[in-house]
């Protein structure tokens, strides 16, 4: 594939993912933010800022480099305020392609807590393994991106993370798996928290 058409084709992926994260309620409002690594360069698609990822058009979706440059965006958007912890990501971990940051209710809920995400699940242990919790700066500040870089280089193996009062990060190999390691991350929220009321 070329390398306009393979651009052309991830902003496609990352507008169905983004809409597909609104409609299973992983974000409130204008919140969150999804990117992916276009295979074989330095660069990363990011959805813009101010606008919700119900709404997310291919076109909408800024095109930049490792250090944040902005290289397209067709409708002159910027790229998410949390631009700055996603690319962390890419530089950290060659075997990420995509991140999703969101705030589902249970696992933020948890993340109020400041505590790692109770693995209430074997399929959580096995696959997850370990959710930590970064503290809470405030949404798109230098300080919360150096919290997240922090703990991405203490366990190079993390699938996700908790942002205390905020969200959860979640990475993985393509759109689709850092997607569904979102979707589990709430599904083990939510389990943990069906559970600490039955017990
Ligand atoms: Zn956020």
């Amino acid at each position: 594939m070329k390398k306009e058409e393979m651009i052309r084709y991830f902003r496609t992926v990352l507008s169905d993912y983004s809409r597909r994260s609104f409609l299973r309620r992983l974000i409130g409002g204008t919140g969150g933010n999804l990117s992916l690594r276009v295979p074989d360069t330095d660069t990363v698609l990011i959805t813009p800022t101010g606008v919700s990822l119900e709404e997310v058009t291919p076109e909408c979706s800024v095109l930049v480099d490792l250090d944040g440059n902005i290289i397209e965006s067709p409708l002159g958007f910027k790229g998410s305020k949390e631009t700055g912890f996603h690319l962390s990501a890419y530089k950290i971990r060659a075997d990420v392609m995509a991140v999703a940051h969101l705030h589902p209710p249970y696992s933020t809920a948890y993340a109020g807590a400041g505590a790692s995400l109770p693995l209430a699940t074997v399929s959580a242990r096995l696959i997850l393994k370990e959710v930590p919790c970064v503290p809470c700066y405030n949404p798109g500040s230098k300080e919360l991106a150096d919290c997240v870089t922090a703990a991405l280089q203490k366990n190079l193996n993390l699938k996700a993370l908790l942002m205390q009062d905020h969200g959860i990060l979640a990475l993985g190999p393509d759109m689709k798996a850092a997607y569904y390691t979102a979707d589990l991350v709430e599904h083990t929220a939510q389990v943990a928290y069906f559970l600490k009321n039955i017990k």
